[in-house]
C-alpha cells in the first residue's frame, strides 16, 4: 500500500462531485496552494487516467479514484487535506465512545444470488458498514459476502457490522442474535437493535409473523418494550454485541424507555428522507445522546424523490446525482446513512456524498410542507406507535 503526497494548486484539481467538503471551501479560492495526502484505497488524479494507469494503481492496492470519468464533469474545486478523504471513510461517536461509519450498505429486500456480491463489492470500493436484520432472511448470504471480503484482506474490526432483533424473540435475544450471528459467520456483532417495539408470540401459527385466525397480527402483549431492552442490556455481558439501540422508535416511546432503562441506546434507525424528516425525533435523540440512522434514505424502492424538483435542482447545481442530495441530506444533519442496493454502480455512487450548507438544508428540509409526509415502511402491526404523521 503506498501513500500519495499533491502540493499543488486548487486550479489543477478535479473533483466531479466527489470528496466531502465544507461549505466554505466548496467555492474557495481557484488558486489556492493545497497539501494533499490521499492513502488507498483512495486516488487522487489530476486528469482522467488512461485505463492501463488505472490498473497499475488498483494493483498498486488503491480502490477508489477521486477524478473525472468524462471530462466535461469537471468542475475545479479547492479541498482541505482531511476533506479529501472518502465519505466512506467519515465516522461518527457512538455514546458508547465507538466509532460508527456514515454510510452502511443497507441489505433489505437484496434478492438472493445478489446479496453476496453486493456486500463484497461494497468493502471493496470502501464501505465499511453494513446493516443487516434477522427478518431480513438474507444473513447467511451477507455472511459469505464478508467472508469474501475478510479472505481479500479487510479486517473484521475494521468493518461495523448492525444487526436486529425480530419481533418473536423479544423474550429471548440472545437466541435471535445466536442464529443471526451463525448466519452472518461472525463471533459479535457492532451494534443489536430492536428492531420494532412491537412483540410478538414466539409460539404462533408462524416464526416471523404470527397472526390470529382473523388475520390480525398475534401480538405478545404480556411483555412491554422497555422490559425487551432490559433482556437487550444483558447481551453487552455476553460479548456477542459491542452496543445495543433500537430501531422505529418515536418520542413517545424513547421517553417510556429513557425512564425505564440502564443504558441509554446508542441508536434510532428511523426511516428518514425529505417526505419525512421527523424533526422531533431528530431533536430528541441529539438531546439525548442518541445517534440517528436513517433508512430508506433514497425513498425505498421505486422512490418519487429522485424525480423531486428541490432534489433535482439541488443535484444540478452542484453536478451530483438526486442520489448523492439524498444520502448527503443525512450525513450533514448528523445521521447514519443506510442506503441499499445491489448495483455495483449505485453501490459506489452512494458513497458519493458532498457537505450540503444551511440553506441546501432547508430547502430539503421544507419539502414535505408543500408535498405532504410520506413514510414508505409501516408495516400493519396494529399498534399505535406514537408517530405523528400516524395519528
Ligand atoms: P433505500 O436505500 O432508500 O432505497 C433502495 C432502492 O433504491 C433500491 O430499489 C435500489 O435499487 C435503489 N437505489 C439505490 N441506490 C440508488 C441510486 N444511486 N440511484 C437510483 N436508485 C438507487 O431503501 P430501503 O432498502 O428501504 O432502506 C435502506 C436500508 O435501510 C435497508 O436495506 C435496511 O438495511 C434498512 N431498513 C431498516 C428498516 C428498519 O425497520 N429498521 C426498514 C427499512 C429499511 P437496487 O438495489 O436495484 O440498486
Amino acid at each position: 500500500m503506498q501513500t500519495s503526497e499533491f502540493q499543488t494548486n486548487a486550479s489543477d484539481l478535479c473533483f466531479p462531485s466527489f470528496g466531502f467538503m465544507p461549505a466554505g471551501l466548496r467555492s474557495g479560492p481557484a488558486d489556492a496552494t493545497l497539501a494533499l495526502t490521499v492513502r488507498p484505497p483512495h486516488l487522487l488524479l489530476r486528469r482522467k487516467p488512461s485505463n492501463e494507469t488505472l490498473n497499475a494503481h488498483v494493483t498498486a492496492g488503491y480502490r477508489t479514484v477521486l477524478g473525472a470519468s468524462e471530462p466535461s464533469e469537471l468542475q475545479f474545486r479547492s479541498l482541505a487535506g482531511p476533506q479529501a478523504q472518502h465519505l466512506a471513510m467519515h465516522t461518527f461517536q457512538l455514546n458508547t465512545g465507538s466509532k460508527i461509519p456514515a454510510v452502511a450498505l443497507g441489505t433489505w429486500q437484496s434478492e438472493p444470488g445478489r446479496v453476496k456480491s453486493a456486500v463484497a463489492h461494497a468493502l471493496n470500493v470502501g464501505y465499511r458498514h453494513v446493516d443487516c436484520a434477522f427478518v431480513y432472511g438474507n444473513e447467511n448470504e451477507v455472511g459469505q459476502g464478508l467472508a469474501e471480503a475478510f479472505k481479500a484482506g479487510i479486517k473484521r474490526e475494521d468493518v461495523f457490522v448492525t444487526s436486529k432483533l425480530w419481533n418473536t424473540f423479544h423474550r429471548d435475544p440472545e437466541k435471535c442474535l445466536d442464529e443471526t450471528l451463525r448466519r452472518l459467520g461472525l463471533d459479535y456483532v457492532d451494534l443489536y437493535l430492536i428492531h420494532w417495539p412491537v412483540p410478538m408470540n414466539p409460539n404462533g401459527n408462524d416464526p416471523l409473523f404470527p397472526k390470529h385466525p382473523d388475520g390480525s397480527r398475534d401480538l405478545d402483549t404480556d411483555i412491554a418494550h422497555w422490559e425487551t431492552w432490559s433482556n437487550m442490556e444483558n447481551l453487552l455481558t455476553t460479548g456477542k454485541t459491542s452496543a445495543i439501540g433500537v430501531s422505529n422508535y418515536s418520542v413517545k416511546y424513547l421517553e417510556e424507555l429513557l425512564s425505564h432503562c440502564d443504558v441509554v441506546p446508542a441508536v434510532n434507525q428511523i426511516e428518514n428522507h425529505p417526505y419525512l424528516p421527523q424533526k422531533d425525533i431528530h431533536d430528541f435523540c441529539k438531546a439525548k445522546g442518541i445517534l440517528v440512522e436513517a433508512y430508506s434514505p433514497l425513498g425505498s424502492t421505486d422512490s418519487p424523490l429522485f424525480e423531486e424538483p428541490a432534489v433535482k435542482a439541488l443535484a444540478n447545481q452542484y453536478h451530483v446525482s438526486p442520489g448523492t442530495i439524498l444520502i448527503s441530506y443525512q450525513v450533514s444533519r448528523g445521521h447514519v446513512a443506510l442506503p441499499k442496493s445491489v448495483t455495483p454502480g449505485r453501490i459506489e455512487e452512494n458513497l458519493r456524498l458532498i457537505q450540503l450548507g444551511e440553506d441546501d438544508l432547508k430547502a430539503l428540509d421544507s419539502i414535505h410542507e408543500s408535498r405532504g409526509t410520506k413514510r414508505f415502511v409501516y408495516p400493519p402491526f396494529g399498534v399505535d406507535l406514537g408517530f405523528p404523521d400516524k395519528q
